[in-house]
């Protein structure tokens, strides 16, 4: 499942297909050639929708996997809110038309709250709420393809009332049969018939593991293009049309389309995502307005007989407002997490360095093997959320964390998938474990033992000690593992071990490493002879990943070489070219003179031998800068220059020595990790100093930092 995939293009896709919609309700081209206009709005635009339903589809795929029925009830109660709320906005429009009159009825009204939407876009909201309903109730119980199958056959029945009513007619039967569908719903084009099979397109695709070529979708997409184009003109010239939202070339066009989408590089931006929705949502309002005004100034000619202006300016203005409404939407928690570096003393995190080590370490791993990132300790100082987030956004479905506190931190922000717990968690904390959708790992089997007594279902790795040590059940007692999988409440959903010695290439090392990958597998293998499902396997760690990257995993669990560093400057076998994606800055808070003789900071450990420019910066041990840095000659940069540290390092801030540097100033940005002009100071290089690795440093940042995240 889920090789990183890039689905930036997708959001971009979504406001031109929100033009297309636009486009269906105003004719554009309508009185320049009605063929062309056919062909653009009950043809080409008819890709839409359905493309809708497939991002849905392709981003609800996790969770339906994951049987997270809390997110689908979230999403679908969120669809009937803005449901809720269209309905309220074009109830003015609906009284002005006189719609409530002829819908006296009850029964009509309530068909159309329910299938038809109460305006003539808004069948997509009840349709898009029906289909997940169905299709996640029909995959929890007939599997996934049976739900495919089913889908299948409910779209061909769609197709008959839709396109492909000319056949119906010629038919009694069918004709009798169509006659009560239309008493039910006005169209086919429904949540029943239409989008459960857009919508498991969609999640065909997450699912898939397969790499097409770019060359095989392009192909894919223009055939089924053509044949498309062929098959709606050849069935409107036949007059078979009762509407025009159903092809049968339309899937696999639809299928094409979106896989061509998923190789264009393009940012996640959630203003389009947005933006697309209220365009959708608001048009129809759009159009009333502009006849309006358009008969007011007596401009009917310009702006509503001459289709093209009217689409135009409807589509002018439904940006525009859509534009004006998402500007003021709430954002969100995120805006807490990015300030402006006015600050004091700040991280600032390269977003697109986070996506590239992704990419690259998922490159050497095999094909079923996903990386697992390692988001503890404030995702080793780059902060947990957003980095989650933006891990989540590419694509990855499970995290790793040390602690139930780190875990409840990332639910309560939001991030969704797999969240396993490294670490030993208190037993009497297991109800948060419950509550947060989080996985225990079993450190031992009294361990077990214990979190087997919790009422419910604990869901758990099992952690074996290969020779680490540290956690785990001894690889070697293999009746104390089988004894965690006979455990009735523990539900078993991956077995893993830690390599202790993976970063060293000298032979005994390696010697070992394989010593506690052979016993890992061997153990495996055991279990599986006794029928034990042993879950999903993982035993890599970043060192793990680069040098022996071919293990037969399913995860991998990447800390310290996602943030593009490694704990040392170590040799490694994989190739892999990996960015730093951390830089620590602070400010010049003064300048001062220092005369010969004059001491600095605490201990007067160092005296002046001749007059000097000193600067005070606004950084210090408690944001994470070791004290022990200073007796190792160490440096910052400023204005693309060195400037060693002078004197103690202090809680809050440092001295350094600017008498070379004749354009510092106060405020001026100061570089303690990072780059700077033709400078670079490397993690790699403090943690050398200060005689630790870099995960040391990192994780040692203090939360009294700002965060500032560069997309
Ligand atoms: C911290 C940790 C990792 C990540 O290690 P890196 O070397 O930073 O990649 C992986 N597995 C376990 C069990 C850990 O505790």
């Amino acid at each position: 499942m889920g090789q990183l995939k890039n689905t930036g293009a997708l959001d971009i896709f979504r406001v031109i297909a929100a033009f297309l919609v636009v486009a269906i309700h105003t004719s554009p081209l309508y009185t320049m050639n009605e063929t062309a206009d056919f062909v653009l709005t009950r043809i080409i635009g008819r890709i839409a929708v359905p493309f809708f339903i497939m991002v849905t589809g392709y981003f609800l795929y996790t969770s339906i996997a994951r049987r997270d029925k809390a997110y689908i009830k979230g999403f679908v109660l969120k669809i009937g809110a803005i449901y809720l709320i269209s309905m309220i906005l074009f109830l003015p429009i609906n009284f002005y038309s006189g719609y409530m009159e002829e819908n006296l009825l009850w029964g009509n009204l309530i068909k159309d709250i329910l299938f038809d939407g109460t305006f003539y876009h808004l069948w997509y909201l009840p349709a898009m709420i029906l289909g997940v309903l169905l299709v996640t109730s029909g995959i929890q119980r007939f599997g996934f393809t049976m739900s495919f199958l089913v889908a299948i056959l409910l779209y061909g029945m769609g197709l008959l009332g839709d396109s492909y009513y000319g056949l119906v007619q010629q038919t009694h039967i069918l004709t009798t049969f169509y006659d009560v569908i239309f008493t039910l719903f006005d169209y086919t084009r429904n949540g029943l018939f239409f989008v459960p099979i857009y919508l498991l397109l969609g999640m065909v695709i997450s699912k898939s593991n397969k790499r097409i070529s770019t060359k095989h979708i392009v192909i894919g997409l223009v055939v089924s293009s053509v044949f498309l184009l062929i098959e709606g003109l050849l069935l409107n010239s036949l007059s078979w049309q009762r509407h025009d939202s159903m092809y049968i070339l339309l899937v696999p066009c639809m299928y094409f389309l979106f896989l061509f989408l998923l190789q264009l590089p393009g940012k996640n931006t959630k203003t389009l995502r947005n933006l697309s929705l209220i365009i959708y949502l608001i048009h129809p309002w759009m159009i009333v307005l502009v006849r309006g005004f358009a008969k007011v100034i007596h401009q009917e000619q310009l702006f509503i007989n001459n289709n093209f202006i009217h689409y135009l300016t409807v589509s002018f203005l439904s940006f525009l407002a859509a534009w004006i409404v998402t500007y003021f939407l709430p954002k969100g928690r995120k805006r807490k997490i990015d300030l402006s570096p006015d600050n004091r003393a700040w991280v600032e995190i390269d977003l697109a360095a986070l996506r590239h080590n992704a990419k690259e370490l998922q490159r050497i791993l095999p094909n079923h093997c996903q990386l697992m990132p390692v988001v503890k300790a404030n995702a080793y100082g780059h902060g947990d959320v957003a980095i989650a987030r933006e891990l989540m956004r590419a694509g990855l479905k499970m995290f790793a964390i040390a602690t139930l506190a780190e875990g409840v931190r990332l639910r309560q922000y939001g991030i969704k998938g797999d969240i396993l717990i490294l670490g030993y968690t208190n037993p009497k904390e297991l109800a948060s474990l419950e509550k947060y959708n989080l996985i225990q790992t079993v450190v031992d089997f009294p361990y077990a033992r214990t979190l087997n007594e919790y009422p419910k279902k604990v869901r758990v790795h099992i952690k074996i000690d290969t020779g680490m040590h540290r956690l785990g059940v001894n690889v070697e007692n293999l009746a104390e593992i089988e004894k965690v999988f006979e455990c009735k409440n523990l539900k078993v959903e991956g077995m893993f071990s830690h390599l202790s010695v993976s970063d060293s290439l000298v032979e005994e090392d390696v010697e070992f490493t394989q010593k506690q990958i052979q016993q890992f597998y061997q153990m495996i293998d055991s279990l599986k002879a006794k029928g034990y499902d042993t879950g999903k396997l993982h035993i890599q760690a970043s060192y793990g990943i680069l040098n022996y990257p071919d293990l037969a995993c399913d995860y991998a669990r990447a800390g310290i070489a996602l943030y593009g560093v490694l704990s040392a400057d170590d040799k490694v076998r994989a190739n892999v070219h990996l960015k730093p994606v951390l830089a620590l800055k602070a400010r010049i808070a003064l300048i001062k003179e220092i005369q010969p003789g004059e001491v600095i900071s605490y201990g007067r450990q160092f005296t002046a031998k001749s007059k000097m420019k000193i600067a005070t910066v606004t950084i210090g041990y408690a944001d994470g800068i070791p004290r022990r840095l200073y007796e190792n000659n160490a440096y910052v940069i400023l204005h693309s220059k060195t400037a060693p540290i002078i004197g103690r390092i202090c809680m809050d801030q440092l001295m350094i020595d600017v008498s070379h540097i004749h354009e510092v100033k106060n405020n001026d940005v100061v570089t303690i990790i990072g780059v700077d002009g033709t400078e670079q100071i490397r993690c790699e290089d403090i943690a050398r100093q200060c005689g630790t690795i870099t995960n040391d440093i990192l994780s040692g940042l203090g939360p009294r930092l700002d965060y500032v995240y560069l997309h």
